[in-house]
């Protein structure tokens, strides 16, 4: 989200650098890599970051119920992540931002009239100063605690693997409290027999992930010998303030993700694309102060914030849910054709998932069982 903000405002005429731990955007990122296709034409993602694009997906329930989501169109594409921010940095940086590998950040203090960034470079120390900063340093970023910004307010642990698979060809996401407890795991083929097969869980996720591997290996459906485990937070409830005296916060680091998936790279890029503009203001007027820069909370909180809390109560009713009544509610969309019909409905989006939610419960036979479930929900529509 850093490079998209610094593409931004390099393009708007300002000086930026970037610091990135790494030697390289993108090492060591853990990631499926699922965008939609608006995500990639809003944001003009490079073509050559898609590995694939994919217009359907096969929900399994606990006891193995089928529910198979189909559209004509191109629904979502799988980018290679990685690859994915070397592009969004070799175009910030053909914009004119400046990027400074290897550099880690450990300090940000912000004075009257700048901010001072300490940073570590190749074991040496290095002092920038800027009249702004963005902090874009992705999930549980100690710098934005130390700023007295706080802590996102929710999370939970992804992991994830690649590995071979055997005529996969459709993305796959299983549910159930042995699976993914609470959450839900996925296996979404990226390359010709390759995939990633991953899952969230608040606790224990190696063991669920190796259990998960073995299980998709019985059923003759991956195959692996030596496969990197990799994990990642994922924030499920916002930071209180994404924004400080001459500073923002973006991205994972903000916790703008969507609470039901956990899917962080749009809703990071619309908030990304908020702050440049934000900042430009601000520093053209050369008013950084909070109060001005609170106009970025503002304009993505009333962009997400509605969705954001939606999706999250969603998601703590579902983490309530035995096995039993989530194989229930696959029965009742099912049989009531409940999936065809939002598949139909034009104005649901893949991205948007706080309509589908409303409408899901506003169905009556829906309602009825989850009133009969004890569901938290009395969300009054709005517009
Ligand atoms: C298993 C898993 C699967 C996921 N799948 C999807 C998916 O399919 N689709 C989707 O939309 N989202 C997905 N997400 C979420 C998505 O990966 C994140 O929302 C997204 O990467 C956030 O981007 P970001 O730029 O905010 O943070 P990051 O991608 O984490 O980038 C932060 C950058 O800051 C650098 N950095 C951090 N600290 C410092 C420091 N102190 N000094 C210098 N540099 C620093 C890091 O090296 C990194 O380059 C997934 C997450 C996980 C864990």
């Amino acid at each position: 989200m850093g490079s998209y903000v610094a593409y931004k405002l390099a393009g708007m005429g300002h000086g930026v650098v970037v610091l990135e731990q790494h030697k390289q955007p993108g090492e060591q990122v853990c990631c499926t890599g699922i965008i939609s296709q608006k995500c990639i034409t809003s944001f003009a993602i490079d073509e050559n970051v898609i590995l694939r694009q994919t217009n359907s997906a096969k929900l399994f329930s606990p006891s193995g119920r089928l529910i198979r989501l189909w559209r004509e169109e191109t629904q979502a594409c799988i980018v290679d992540r990685a690859a994915l921010d070397v592009a969004m940095a070799s175009r910030a940086q053909g914009k004119g931002a400046k990027y400074l590998s290897n550099s880690l950040v450990r300090n940000l203090q912000v004075g009257d009239d700048r901010v001072r960034v300490e940073a570590v470079r190749q074991g040496e120390r290095l002092n920038l100063e800027a009249r702004a900063a963005v902090i874009a340093a992705g999930f549980g970023s100690t710098l934005v605690e130390r700023l007295g910004l706080g802590r996102v307010g929710d999370f939970v642990i992804g992991a994830q693997a690649e590995v071979e698979t055997i005529g996969i060809d459709e993305m796959e996401v299983y549910f159930g409290r042995e699976i993914a407890p609470g959450f839900f795991a996925w296996l979404v083929p990226t390359l010709p027999l390759r995939a990633l097969v991953g899952l969230l869980s608040r606790h224990s996720p190696e063991l669920y992930l190796r259990r998960l591997m073995s299980s998709l290996q019985a059923q003759g459906k991956i195959a692996w010998d030596k496969a990197e485990l990799r994990y990642g937070g994922i924030s499920l409830k916002p930071l209180a303030r994404t924004y400080g005296e001459r500073l923002l916060v973006v991205g994972d680091a903000a916790g703008q993700v969507k609470p039901t998936t956990g899917g962080g790279i749009y809703y990071g890029l619309l908030c990304a694309d908020i702050a440049a503009d934000t900042l430009h203001r601000a520093l053209k007027g050369d008013n950084l102060s909070a109060k001005t820069l609170a106009n970025y909370e503002r304009g993505w909180r009333k962009e997400l914030g509605r969705e954001l809390e939606i999706g999250y109560y969603a998601r703590k009713f579902y983490e309530r849910l035995s096995d039993k009544q989530v194989d229930r509610i696959f029965n009742i969309i099912k049989s009531h054709g409940i999936d065809q019909a939002l598949l139909q409905a034009e104005d649901l989006s893949f991205d948007w998932h706080g309509e589908a939610v409303m409408r899901l419960i506003g169905h009556r036979v829906v309602s009825k069982a989850l009133r009969a479930m004890k569901a938290p929900f009395s969300f009054r529509r709005q517009g």
